[in-house]
Order: C-alpha cells, then structure tokens, then sequence
C-alpha cells in the first residue's frame, strides 16, 4: 500500500477496484510492471460482493429454504413452525461476504499491484490527481467507478429517511412492513426477500409491468406468484409523492384512475442506479458521457480520451458482473496492444434472482421483431413438465427462438432454478448450436433441464 505526495508514472491506473477494476487491473498485469489500483471506500471488495450479488442471493435462498420448509405439507412433511432468525440470516450472511471479500482485498493488496486508498479525479487527459494532493500519470486509465442509488424527481423523495437495498441487505431484524418503490431487478428480488421472511410488503411499480429487462409474459408469470404470495403489487402507476411523519411514510401515487395513499414504517427505494461518475473530472480528462451519465465508449471500451477506457457499471449498458468483467478484459487487452474480440451483446445472458427466476440469452423476441430476423420459436409449459411437477414448481415455460435453419439465436426460461437452466442455451447462442444438434445432446430424465428438448424438437420439425 502506499500513500505518497510524489508525481509518479505507471504503465496502467484503474480508478475502482471492484468486479471490472480488478479484472482490468489483473489482465494488464499479465504483461505490464507498474499497475495501480486506486479505490476510496472504506472496505475494499466491490459492489457484488459486499452491498450486491453476494449477499443478496445469501439471503434469498435462506428465504427460499424457509418458503420450502413453510409448504412442507405440500411434499407430505409436517414442519410445525418455520420461521425467519434474522439475527443468525445477518450473522451467516455476514461470515460468507468476509470470506468473499477477504479473498479480494488480499488480491487488490498483493505486491502485484500498487493500491492508494483514495479517492481520484482527472485534472488534465493524462494526469488524475487523488484526494491528498499526489498526481500520478499513466499510459493508460481504466474508470471502473461503478454507480450509485438514483433518487428520481419525486415530490418528498429526497427528503425523506429511505432504505435502498444497502439497508435492506443488512437488516437483522424482520421489519412489519415495507413499501418498496420500483420494479427493477433489485427492486423484485428483495421485495420478494422481505415477504418470504414475513414481512407485509407493498410494492408500486410505475410501467405497467415489473421487469423491464424481460418479455411481458416472463413478467407476468412472476407477477402472478408475487401476488399468490401476498405481496401487493400495484403496477402501472403514476408515483406523486413521498412523505414521513411520526416514523411513518406515506407514499401517494394514481393507479386505474384512482388515487391512493399506502403508509408504513419503512420504505425502500428501488428506482434505480446511475453511473458513479459524479467528481471524477471527466471534462477535464476529456472522457465524454452519455445521456444517461454513462461513460461513453467504443466497441474496445475505450472513450473519446484514447489513453482512457471504462468498464462496469459506470460505462452500461448492462449493470451485471460478468459484463463488468468481460468489458474490463477486452479493454485491457486492448490498451496492451492483444487481441480481442469486443463484449458480444447479442450473446448477453441474464438472470432474475425472484422465484420462480427469469434467465434470457440471445436475441429476445422483441429485439428479432425490431430488427426484422425471420425466426421459429417454440415453448413449453412446467405445469406439464415431469420434474417440475414433482418438485410443486409449476410456474413458467420455456422458450427457444431460431434462425430459419435451425440456429439458436435466442431463449428464455421462467422457472424454479432458471438461473442454473438457461445456461445450456447460452452456449447453444455462443456457439451457435443448431436445434438438430441440440437434440443430439443426452437430456437426462427426470431433469427440469430436459424440458429444453420439448421446444427443440418442434422447431426442428418445422425445418425443411
Ligand atoms: C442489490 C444488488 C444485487 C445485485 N445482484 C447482481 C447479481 O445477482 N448478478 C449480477 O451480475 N449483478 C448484480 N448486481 C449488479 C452488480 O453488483 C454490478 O453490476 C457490479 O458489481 C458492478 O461492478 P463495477 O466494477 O462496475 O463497480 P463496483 O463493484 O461498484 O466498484 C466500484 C469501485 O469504485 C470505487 N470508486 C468509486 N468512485 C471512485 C473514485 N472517484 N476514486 C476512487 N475509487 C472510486 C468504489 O469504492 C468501488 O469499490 C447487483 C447489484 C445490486 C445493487
């Protein structure tokens, strides 16, 4: 570690040492000396691991064990009393991130790297200057930032005591009720979190479905067991305002005409993130953003300052590690003179962590309609599905989308352990697989993954 007032030059300076900051500063290090990391938080580790991906799907699959134990009967098991220990789903979840996030301060710490714990900002278009006055220059620069919570323009919003899923995530008590704003990935995964745990939970959700990532039907059928669980989903609203008063809050919106005001003593904000690029000089450095705040790059990752690249959350499109990681690669493969072939977005996999769970890859539909691809599809129900039967997961189906010849281009499956599924086809869309050799493939049986062979075989049919 070090902390200097001294000018110093390196081959290579990642400001954020999370998911994407790391992996760029790894993969530069492969053929590069001097590489620094300079990351200001308090405890090093990253988004995913300490506030994001990690402990939240901690918590989940406690809740989803305690819903399982809750419908015991369902099975034929008599389980008297299931309920939530929150202090020992905190204390356990707390254990897991430190080993997680131990094991990547230890790599950021490493004599492999040179760390500054602080917090950095661009003074020319070579040159950053941290916040004790040192400036250091590079050959080249990765911003990987990250982003932060958004507060939207709504009346009361900002001014009032709000959870985001930092709070959320570190709860050790189980709150009575909670009115949770949005439905965004974050947004459903947690609400459905605090619900299974026992929680009264209202979510309000502003498009007419949640899940905007996703096909309307995939929305719906979380939809549908969001409401067979109890929790209150208003969508299709038209968010007004937000006050607390005596340690209450009331948020008031219009829903079918009508206005209606829910209070309760707790409220989450889940509108959103933005890129965390606030403070970090980006016009002195001349780095460009979008619209949105994202920083804006090419194909390489690289920005309209050609020294400087950005990957992660602070760069988009998507706000998913693997991305993160994969952008950071390409980049700093790119800075270093290797080849690399750009992030493939029409390979993107992505994943909702609800129940039953969301996995997408490939083209969706929608995206195949705008861009006029001719395409078969076929789908298949889990209600009429072997192992999902006998496992009481009946929500969802999957669908497979091809090329006229039978190429994979897309699929989506809405399931119990969909996460885990859609991984087959992500590499029949990676590799381009055809549904003939898809089918070729042993799906074992009773397996819910064989249910992709349903799909398959009637677009195969349909082939000349
Ligand atoms: C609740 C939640 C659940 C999620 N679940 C998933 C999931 O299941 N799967 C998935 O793929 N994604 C998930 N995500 C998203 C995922 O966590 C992010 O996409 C990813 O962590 C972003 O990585 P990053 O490297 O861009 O940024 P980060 O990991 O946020 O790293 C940014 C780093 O930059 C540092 N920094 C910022 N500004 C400065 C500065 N000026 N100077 C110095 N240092 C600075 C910060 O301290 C931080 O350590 C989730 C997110 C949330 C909020």
């Amino acid at each position: 570690m070090k902390q200097s007032m001294s000018v110093d030059h390196f081959d290579y300076i990642v400001i954020g040492g999370g998911s994407g900051g790391y992996a760029a500063a790894r993969t530069a290090r492969e053929t590069l000396e001097k590489v620094a990391i300079i990351d200001a938080a308090d405890t090093l580790g990253g988004l995913c691991i300490l506030r994001g991906c990690m402990p939240s799907k901690t918590l989940i699959y406690s809740a989803e064990v305690l819903h399982l134990a809750q419908h015991g009967k369902m099975f034929g098991l008599n389980i008297p009393t299931a309920t939530s220990d929150m202090q020992a789903l905190h204390t356990r979840k707390l254990e897991i991130i430190k080993e997680f996030s131990d094991y990547r301060q230890e790599q950021l710490q490493s004599d492999r790297f040179t760390l500054f714990r602080n917090r950095a900002h661009f003074i020319d278009a070579h040159t950053i200057e941290l916040d004790d006055g040192s400036r250091l220059t590079a050959d080249h620069f990765m911003i990987a930032t990250g982003s932060t919570v958004s507060v939207p323009p709504i009346q009361g919003l900002a001014n009032v005591p709000y959870w985001t899923s930092d709070d959320v995530l570190d709860l050790d008590f189980m709150p009575d009720k909670v009115i949770v704003l949005g439905g965004g990935i974050v947004a459903c995964e947690l609400a459905q979190f605090l619900n299974r745990i026992g929680s009264e939970v209202i979510q309000v959700q502003r498009s007419p479905h949640i899940l905007k990532e996703v096909s309307a039907r995939a929305a719906e059928v979380v939809e549908q067991a969001f409401r067979d669980e109890g929790i209150q989903l208003y969508a299709g609203t038209k968010l007004q305002s937000v006050s607390h008063k005596n340690d209450r809050f009331s948020v008031t919106f219009e829903h079918e005409g009508e206005t209606l005001t829910i209070d309760a003593p707790h409220l989450m904000n889940a509108l959103g993130r933005r890129p965390a690029s606030d403070h970090l000089g980006l016009e002195a450095g001349g780095i460009e953003t979008l619209k949105s705040g994202h920083i804006a790059c090419d194909e390489m990752q690289r920005t309209s300052n050609p020294k400087v690249y950005a990957c992660g959350d602070v760069a988009g499109p998507h706000e998913i590690v693997h991305v993160a990681i994969m952008q950071a690669e390409v980049a700093a493969k790119h800075a270093t003179g290797r080849f690399a072939d750009p992030v493939n977005y029409d390979t993107l996999l992505g994943v909702v962590f609800t129940d039953p769970q969301i996995g997408i890859v490939g083209l969706s539909e929608q995206q195949l309609k705008e861009r006029e691809i001719e395409y078969l599809s076929a789908d298949y129900p889990f209600n009429d599905h072997g192992k999902s039967i006998l496992m009481e997961a009946k929500y969802g189906y999957v669908k497979v989308f091809a090329d006229k010849q039978g190429t994979v281009l897309g699929a989506e499956c809405v399931s119990k352990d969909a996460g885990e599924l859609i991984h087959s086809m992500a590499v029949a869309v990676s590799l381009k697989a055809n549904v003939r050799d898809l089918l070729k493939v042993h799906w074992y049986h009773p397996t819910l993954s064989e249910i992709w062979s349903y799909p398959l075989e009637d677009i195969a049919d349909e082939l000349a």
